[in-house]
């Protein structure tokens, strides 16, 4: 079993860009929920068709919809030697769902990246004026970070309370330098 790994972080924080870096780099599964889901959207799925409005009104999708989703995906082949997962969980209940259906495959460890506001909303509307994403205008993103506060953020404290750590690094610089960073965290937590 290789490194299972999760990745918090407010949006707006890197988490996409570097979880697809040290996914590739250890060699494990990059599990992207957002991904997942506006993939879900672009095909027209059922799930797609559910999560659709939610999501672009920067709410969370229903635990039960994102629970079964993220079950199925690491019950495949490639997640059997570890996984990197990426914007789950994001509240306590899909935690403690996480936990209760992996057992042994459980997470070992979260990476937390630091980012303050007034940069993740710089960000996330320069992102919408790139990439046109429907989220990311700003009465949306201002929603998104209050979710983030009020349902994610609580994690960075229930995990260690769980013996999970939570290892926090810096997302302010290039991507190659909070890159670097990421790894050297991991270097040091593995060394302890
Ligand atoms: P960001 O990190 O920029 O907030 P994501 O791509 O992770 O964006 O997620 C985009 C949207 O997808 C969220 O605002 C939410 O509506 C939905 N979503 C993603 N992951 C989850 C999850 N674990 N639980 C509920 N909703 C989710």
């Amino acid at each position: 079993m290789g490194r299972r790994i999760l990745f918090l972080g407010p949006p707006g924080a890197g988490k996409g860009t570097q979880a697809t870096m040290l996914a590739r780099a250890l060699g494990v599964p990059h599990i992207s929920t957002g991904d997942m889901l506006r993939a879900a959207v672009a095909t027209g799925t059922e799930l797609g068709r559910k999560a659709e409005a939610i999501m672009a009104a920067g709410d969370l999708v229903p635990d039960d919809l994102v629970v079964a989703m993220v079950a199925e995906r690491l019950a495949a082949a490639d997640a059997a030697c570890g996984y990197l997962l990426d914007g789950f969980p994001r509240n306590v209940a899909q935690a403690d769902a996480l936990a209760s259906k992996m057992g042994d495959g459980a997470p070992e460890l979260a990476m937390l990246l630091d980012v303050d506001e007034e940069e993740l909303v710089a960000r996330l509307l320069n992102r919408a004026r790139e990439f046109g994403r429907t989220d990311d205008n700003e009465q949306t993103i201002r929603r998104r970070l209050h979710v983030y506060q009020e349902e994610t953020e609580p994690l960075v404290g229930f995990y260690p309370s769980r013996g999970v750590p939570v290892l926090t690094v810096d997302g302010i610089g290039s991507i190659d330098t909070v890159f670097g960073r990421l790894v050297l965290a991991l270097a040091q937590a593995d060394q302890e």
